[in-house]
């Protein structure tokens, strides 16, 4: 690690980020390279981003086509990338219409936003409050800082934004009651809860919450900004649910490496926002767009057939292993709990090239879609003897 770049960094940027002591200089595929020229096997695509790898030669070409085209127009004009993203949305997910923002936060926001816009439209005054749950992750805003179900993140920065209400994953009991006693607009959740440690909900819950949507006429939401774009084993983790939502939003995969993030509107909310209740500079950037059709398009049927047989390899493997306690969530978005400290783990990989990252006290695997197999055989043996005993 060069001792200038961190010199740098701990004297000019912002001190928010606990750093690991690497910088990942470049990158092909799954395999990524520190500037001396070791490699490591990439289980974290930069939390979930860099869908297809690293430097993905159609990627690559789909995005610096549009570089040197135009890269940026504003949305005070039309613009096909962002039309034909859209339309491809359309398709796939069976969405109306979609707002395209920058990042997972603003996703939220606008359906936040949009949630509170439809209540007043529809339900009349008052019906502002969105339940939560526990232990979810919604983003770094106020907003979605108090979207997000954990009083750790309401601290600090008060007031925060009101109207958010928070109930227990797989209790629906707590979400009816929370129904029946405030005048709510809608039910915003993971599904399978990232950042509060990769645990999927279970399907007779959703299921649940689907249904008191209907009954107390609330929109249900979903932050597909993690589980979004093929990380599930579905395009949509709600496609793997079988339920219809009203809102969904993505982000992080979406754009294969570059910002983009996406609110995806269906029947009851498609006409919900008008001109000028929402907007963004940098929204539907033609170049960030561009990589999205482009990944969009390879997320396919062999592409997603491919994410379960590597999920269920890396299950198979690492479930009952020696230092392993549990195997959870879904897809290629996968919560190991082992017996050691998540970091000592972690950094037993790292020591041997393999790059997993942290959720909570599981150490957490991302790995790009199309990692290859030996690849991916190779780190989960790194992974099972980080987790031995001594
Ligand atoms: C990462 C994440 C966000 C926030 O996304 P940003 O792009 O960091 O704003 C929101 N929701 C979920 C589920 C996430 O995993």
């Amino acid at each position: 690690m060069k001792t200038e770049t961190k010199r740098q960094d701990r004297e000019f940027i912002a001190g928010t980020y606990g750093r690991f002591d690497l910088e990942l200089v470049s990158g092909k595929g799954s395999l990524v390279y520190d500037e001396n020229g070791k490699e490591y096997i990439d289980m974290q695509t930069g939390i979930a981003v860099n869908t297809l790898g690293l430097c993905d030669d159609e990627w690559v070409k789909a995005v610096t086509e549009q570089l040197t085209r135009v890269q940026h127009t504003s949305n005070l004009y039309y613009s096909s990338p962002c039309a034909t993203l859209a339309s491809l949305l359309s398709e796939r997910t069976g969405c109306k219409k979609t707002f395209f923002s920058n990042s997972g936060a603003e996703a939220n926001e606008c359906a936040i936003k949009t949630a509170r816009k439809w209540a007043l439209d529809n339900k009349g005054e008052g019906y502002y409050n969105i339940i939560t749950l526990k232990n979810s992750f919604h983003g770094r805003t106020i907003t979605t800082l108090a979207a997000t179900g954990q009083d750790v993140f309401h601290t600090t920065f008060n007031p925060f934004t009101e109207g958010f209400l928070y109930g227990e994953a797989n209790n629906i009991d707590s979400i009816k009651a929370l129904c029946k006693e405030n005048k709510c607009c809608a039910v915003m959740m993971e599904l399978v809860q990232g950042e509060g440690g990769v645990m999927a909900l279970d399907k007779s819950f959703v299921d649940g919450v689907a249904a008191l949507c209907n009954e107390y006429n609330m929109l249900l939401v979903i932050d597909e900004v993690q589980t979004g774009n093929g990380r599930s084993g579905s395009l949509y983790a709600f496609q793997h649910y079988g339920i219809a939502p009203d809102i969904v939003t993505t982000a992080k995969g979406l754009g294969g490496g570059l910002p983009i993030g996406a609110t995806m509107f269906f029947d009851k909310t498609e006409n919900t926002l008008t001109a000028g209740t929402h907007g963004s500079t940098f929204g539907g950037n033609p170049i960030a767009c561009a990589g999205a059709i482009n990944i969009l398009k390879r997320i396919d049927d062999k592409l997603l057939s491919g994410v379960k047989e590597r999920s269920e390899y890396i299950i198979k493997e690492l479930s009952g292993a020696e230092g392993i306690k549990s195997v959870s969530g879904l897809g290629l978005m996968l919560g190991i709990e082992t017996e050691k400290d998540a970091s000592s783990v972690i950094k037993y990989c790292m020591e041997n090239g393999v790059l997993p990252i942290k959720a909570k006290n599981k150490v957490r695997l991302l790995p790009a879609l199309n990692i290859p197999m030996e690849l991916l055989e190779k780190a989960v043996k790194v992974i099972k003897d980080a987790a031995k005993g001594e």
